[in-house]
């Protein structure tokens, strides 16, 4: 199947049919933008997270995992900018009280030739009355001015009404990094240069979130900060834009289905910002971001906390606040991406159509499928589940046709069928079906695991 047949709602009826992602709140008639991962769904997340923390923390040089806590001392993010500038332009439409994001409503509109980012909100006004913008949900033309929306979901703490403390939920991983900058320096005893990375949910109040699980308003980051002298920041953010890219063409992507975008908008104190972009069913969208930050964070954690971030070198004795270096992926995101990428149509021998989830066995949620060829087989095929089950995640299956069986695992991804049949119980074969190729091959049971593990490498 060419892969621009693949739209958003065939996906996501493939993801609730087989149990990859159901609506949130499903049998309540869902809360919107809210979604759940089913049995499938969470394998393949929990593989997903693997995949990144075994290539930025277990075989990167000098990299540290933390996981710190959602809920941070307000002034994290006094000190971060986010309680006075973590917001997006909004209009509503007066007609049908539809709320928009402005620098969406002219990215649409002009069809990615005009780029809102380097726009004031009176360019965006201007732009949006003089190209006549309609509303796109109603189609009238009746906005409001822009104003700014802070997407940050606050709740207070404190178990008396009047004694409570507004806190946030935290809208990014990166602060949890920063502020334990000093924690891990000292525990690890590392030395600059040396990373910090952390995998945790974050939450957003968008203005328009949607296009299934691309943008939600709860998700979950993948964040590496790299701390650094000023004069190798450079240096480390082209590395870390080659890493990313990697990182993702090592899970199977096609290098034509990636590209870089450059922010032509940088934040004042940031010396480069680009992102990696996947083309979704949507169009070219942010995969992830990387960002030369230079000393902006742990500075200005030290004026807001009054603690010291000053790095001392031992080898040099120079002191100095590091600059940052950040790597920023949504692991939901991700998902969708490697769902996107995955997802096939085969036309068969026969007539027959198969779907087929081509993920990178590493990820896939099931490794192998124990099919008995007959009822009377399963107390040989559950003694292989059992011995398999051990190793990886597996699932058996004794239920309907053989075909039927391989077509469910191949909507699943999962990489290798074990059939077992009646020369099993003579000689302790079985036949292995290739998901990618459906060739089968005979082997021992005693190799099955040696060949699947093999199979698994990342
Ligand atoms: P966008 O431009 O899409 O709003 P952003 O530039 O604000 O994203 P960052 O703050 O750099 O994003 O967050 C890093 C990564 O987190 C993004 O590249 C994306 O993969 C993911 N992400 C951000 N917001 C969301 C969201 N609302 N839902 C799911 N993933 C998100």
């Amino acid at each position: 199947m060419s892969k621009k047949c693949l739209t958003m709602d065939k996906l996501v009826t493939h993801c609730k049919s087989v149990g990859f992602v159901y609506p949130g709140s499903d049998i309540y008639g869902g809360l919107a933008n809210t979604w759940d991962y089913g049995p499938l769904g969470v394998e393949l997340k929990n593989n997903i997270k693997k995949a990144w923390w075994k290539k930025f923390v277990q075989e990167s040089d000098n990299s540290f995992g933390v996981d710190a806590a959602i809920l941070m001392n307000p002034r994290v993010w006094d000190a971060s900018g986010h309680t006075a500038n973590f917001s997006d332009p909004k209009m509503d439409c007066k007609s049908c009280k539809s709320r928009f994001r402005a620098d969406t409503l002219i990215a649409e509109h002009s069809k990615g030739e005009v780029n809102p980012d380097v726009m004031t909100n009176e360019e965006m006004e201007q732009y949006i009355e003089t190209h006549h913008v309609n509303c796109p949900r109603c189609g009238n033309h009746n906005w409001t001015n822009i104003r700014q929306f802070n997407m940050m979901f606050s709740t207070s703490r404190g178990v008396t009404d009047a004694g409570q403390d507004i806190v946030y939920l935290r809208p990014e991983t990166a602060q949890g990094e920063y502020v334990n900058f000093l924690n891990v320096q000292r525990t690890s005893r590392a030395k600059v240069p040396f990373g910090i990375a952390q995998i945790g949910k974050s939450f957003r109040n968008e203005i328009t979130p949607g296009n299934f699980i691309f943008r939600t308003i709860e998700f979950e980051q993948m964040e590496h900060q790299l701390f650094c002298k000023a004069e190798d920041s450079e240096r480390f953010y082209n590395e870390y834009k080659q890493k990313a890219w990697d990182f993702v063409i090592s899970l199977g992507f096609s290098p034509d289905e990636l590209r870089f975008h450059d922010h032509d908008k940088l934040a004042h104190y940031a010396k480069a910002a680009c992102d990696i972009e996947y083309l979704f069913p949507i169009g070219w969208s942010e995969l992830n971001g990387i960002h030369n930050r230079s000393n902006y964070d742990l500075s200005r954690h030290q004026e807001y906390s009054g603690k010291s971030m000053l790095y001392l070198d031992p080898v040099t004795n120079e002191k100095y606040i590091p600059s940052v270096v950040e790597y920023s992926i949504g692991c939901d995101r991700l998902l969708l991406a490697c769902l996107c990428d995955a997802y096939d149509e085969e036309q068969l021998e026969g007539g027959d159509m198969r779907v087929v989830m081509h993920f990178h066995p590493f990820i896939a949620p099931y490794k192998v499928a124990v099919l008995p060829l007959q009822k009377n087989l399963s107390a040989k095929a559950k003694d292989v589940y059992k011995t398999l089950s051990k190793k990886f995640m597996c699932s058996y299956d004794e239920a309907g046709s053989i075909g039927k069986r391989y077509r469910r695992q191949d909507q699943s991804g999962t990489p290798f069928c074990v059939t077992i049949d009646f020369d099993t119980l003579e000689d302790n074969t079985v036949t292995l079906r290739d998901r990618d190729t459906m060739e089968q091959i005979r082997m021992s049971v005693d190799d099955i695991a040696a060949y699947v593990e093999k199979k698994l490498e990342f």
